[in-house]
């Protein structure tokens, strides 16, 4: 019973954090020697050990094998400290650099405004995805939040959800309804972030059009972006007209929550 606890533990771990398993491991190891018995010196044991390894030896290691920490600065910023504990911040060098670009571009037509990112990768190992992204596998993607205004129309730094996914700007009458086409369809996974928001915030804060527009074509506009995936009635909503905008495929989840682009 306790070997099973322990491999579930131990996929949980590797799915949500890649290192975490592995040091779970290690932890288990440590504790034949120094044998701690209670359930919280174990976990202070594993956690210290996790701390470790996230913030003081993986941003060091990760460059060895062509990946780096996401570098924050007054104009880019995580929209969870939950993507830079899990270790869901490393991309590659060139991404970085566009990112940096992009967060100074934005920032400085709008004063204040950060960019806010979501999931991007692990810092270790092509092919390994980053769950749910399947695609998140190569250092070259990330996940980024749209833009809201308050009811003076002033543009904020505030989201509509925890997670920062599945609060969804959903299309109006008028407009292509990709989400009932894809759940006809039978892709039911399109929708599933809806489960993912860990609450819904900042209830009086509205879409902001010219906001995620701007931001939309200073990533489309970068020369080290390849794609960039919005659901379809926001692409037309916000008039993006750069054919780097694309469909991203009913295989996928919607993207009327947040905006996902990636290197060439
Ligand atoms: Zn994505």
């Amino acid at each position: 019973m306790k070997i099973i606890l322990r491999i579930v533990i131990f996929g949980l771990l590797t799915i949500l954090t890649q290192i975490g398993g592995i040091v779970y491991l290690i932890a288990i190891l440590i504790n034949r020697r120094i044998k701690l018995k209670m359930k919280i010196q174990k976990f202070g044991l594993f956690f210290g050990l996790y701390c470790i390894s996230t913030f003081l030896i993986i941003p060091y290691l990760a460059p060895i094998f062509g990946r780096e920490k996401i570098q924050n600065t007054e104009y880019i910023q995580a929209h969870s400290f939950f993507y830079k504990l899990a270790n869901r911040n490393y991309v590659k060098p060139e991404l970085n650099e566009a990112l940096q670009e992009i967060g100074i571009e934005f920032g400085e037509k709008h004063y204040g405004i950060k960019l806010s990112y979501l999931d991007a990768n692990f810092p270790f190992l092509d092919g390994f995805p980053l769950l749910p992204h399947l695609s998140h596998n190569d250092g070259k993607k990330i996940d980024v939040t749209l833009y809201y205004e308050n009811e003076k129309g002033i543009l904020s730094n505030k989201k509509k959800s925890i997670s920062g996914y599945g609060a969804y700007v959903v299309p109006k009458n008028e407009e292509v309804d990709q989400i009932s086409i894809c759940k006809s369809r039978g892709n039911w996974q399109y929708d599933f972030p809806k489960y993912l928001t860990l609450g819904k915030i900042n209830k009086e804060l509205q879409f902001s059009i010219s906001g995620t527009r701007d931001f939309a074509n200073i990533i489309v506009s970068n020369s080290g972006v390849g794609k960039l995936f919005i659901e379809p009635h926001l692409k037309s909503r916000l008039n993006l007209t750069n054919p780097k905008v694309r469909f991203h495929g009913c295989q996928a989840v919607r993207h009327d929550d947040h905006i996902h682009f990636q290197l060439k």
